[in-house]
C-alpha cells in the first residue's frame, strides 16, 4: 500500500521516504510499537517503495511488484514467525531464511524479511541473526517487529535502527474501523477502548464490552469517600485478572481524556455514545483535578503493567478519585 494509506505515523513516514529518496535506508530495523498500531503495514510499505520502480519513495500500487506485495506474494519476500504451537523462532527457521536471503533475488533489486514477533527468537536464534543484521547477504532488508525492544538481546538492538510506533489515536481507529466497513455506532464503542491497537478493536467483543462500560461509569458515579465500603466494593467487582483491569484503565483513561476535552471547552469527545456520563464526570470535579487523575489512571496502568496487585492498585487510585475534598 502507498504510505499515504497509512494513519497516524506521519513522522516515521517522512523520514523512511527522505531515506529512500537519499537511498539511504537502513539494512535492519527495529519496529517497537503495540501489535496492531501499523508496524507490519509500515513495514510492507517500505519494501513495496523499496522494490517499486515507478516512484523513487512510495509504492505506486499498480505495477506487478506492488500488486504480487499486496497480495502477498512477492518471491522475494520473506515472513519469519514461529510455527503454528511453536513459542520460539528456532534456528533451524533462521538459518533456512538466511540461505534464502543468500539467493539471487527472484526480480526484485534486493530481498526483504520481516521478522514478527522478534521478541520470540531464542538465544541460539538471535544469536545466530547477528551477523545477518551485521551484513545482510545481497544487500537484503531486514525489518524486525517487537512491542518491547526492551525484550530484545542488546546485541540485536545495537545493530537495528529503532523506530518507535505510537499506539494509534482513537480517532485513527476509529476511521480505519469504519473503512475496514464496521458500523459507525461498533466503531466508536470500540475505538477509545482498544489501546491504539486496531487488532484488538477488531478483537473485542462489542456486546459485552457495552455491559462493562455501564458497569464502570455507573462505578465512577458512584464513588464517594464517605461511603469508603463503595469504593472497594467497585475495585473488587472491577478488577478482575490482569487483562480486564488493563481494559478497565483504558476505559477510565478514555472517559477521563474525554472529560478534559470537555473542562477545557472542546466538545470534540470519542465517547459520544455515552457523553450524559462524561458531563458529569467533567462537571463533578475541577480541569486541573481531572487532568490529575487522568495522570494517576495512566500511573496505574504502567504499574499493572508492570506486575502490580490489579486489586490493590485499583483500591489505591478508587479511594484517591472518590476523594470529593481535593
Ligand atoms: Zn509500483
Amino acid at each position: 500500500m502507498p504510505f499515504a494509506d497509512i494513519l497516524g505515523h506521519d513522522r516515521i513516514i517522512e523520514v523512511m521516504r527522505r531515506s529512500l529518496r537519499g537511498g539511504k535506508t537502513a539494512h535492519s530495523y527495529l519496529f517497537e510499537g503495540v501489535p496492531g498500531c501499523g508496524r507490519k503495514k509500515t513495514a510492507l510499505a517500505l519494501i513495496q517503495a523499496l522494490f517499486c520502480s515507478a516512484l523513487p519513495d512510495d509504492a505506486c500500487g499498480v505495477c506487478p511488484s506492488c500488486r504480487k506485495i499486496e497480495g502477498g506474494n512477492h518471491p522475494d519476500i520473506h515472513l519469519l514467525s514461529p510455527l503454528p504451537d511453536k513459542r520460539d523462532i528456532s534456528v533451524d527457521q533462521l538459518r533456512e531464511m538466511q540461505r534464502e536471503l543468500s539467493l539471487r533475488p527472484y526480480e526484485a533489486p534486493r530481498k526483504a524479511c520481516i521478522i514478527d514477533p522478534a521478541e520470540r527468537l531464542n538465544i541460539s536464534s538471535a544469536n545466530s541473526l547477528l551477523k545477518t543484521l551485521e551484513e545482510p547477504p545481497g544487500n537484503a532488508l531486514i525489518i524486525l517487529l517487537t512491542e518491547n525492544a526492551g525484550m530484545l538481546l542488546s546485541t540485536v538492538r545495537s545493530r537495528c535502527q529503532l523506530i518507535r510506533f505510537a499506539p494509534l489515536s482513537p480517532e485513527h481507529v476509529l476511521s480505519l474501523l469504519e473503512r475496514s466497513g464496521m458500523a459507525s455506532e461498533t466503531a466508536a464503542l470500540v475505538a477509545p477502548m482498544c489501546g491504539g491497537s486496531l487488532q484488538k478493536a477488531l478483537e473485542l467483543d462489542n456486546e459485552s464490552l457495552a455491559t462493562r462500560r455501564e458497569a464502570v461509569l455507573s462505578g465512577v458515579g458512584q464513588m464517594n469517600i464517605n461511603r469508603i465500603a463503595t469504593v472497594f466494593d467497585a475495585a473488587e467487582e472491577l478488577s478482575g485478572n490482569r487483562d480486564a483491569t488493563l481494559e478497565l484503565l483504558d476505559m477510565l483513561l478514555s472517559f477521563f481524556r474525554d472529560a478534559v476535552h470537555l473542562g477545557a471547552g472542546s466538545g470534540e469527545i470519542v465517547n459520544s455514545l455515552v457523553r450524559p456520563a462524561i458531563e458529569s464526570i467533567a462537571s463533578k470535579r475541577s480541569l486541573p483535578r481531572n487532568l490529575e487523575l487522568l495522570e494517576r489512571i495512566y500511573e496505574t496502568r504502567r504499574a499493572v503493567q508492570r506486575n502490580a496487585n490489579p486489586k490493590l492498585s485499583l483500591d489505591h487510585l478508587f479511594m484517591n478519585m472518590a476523594d470529593g475534598s481535593r
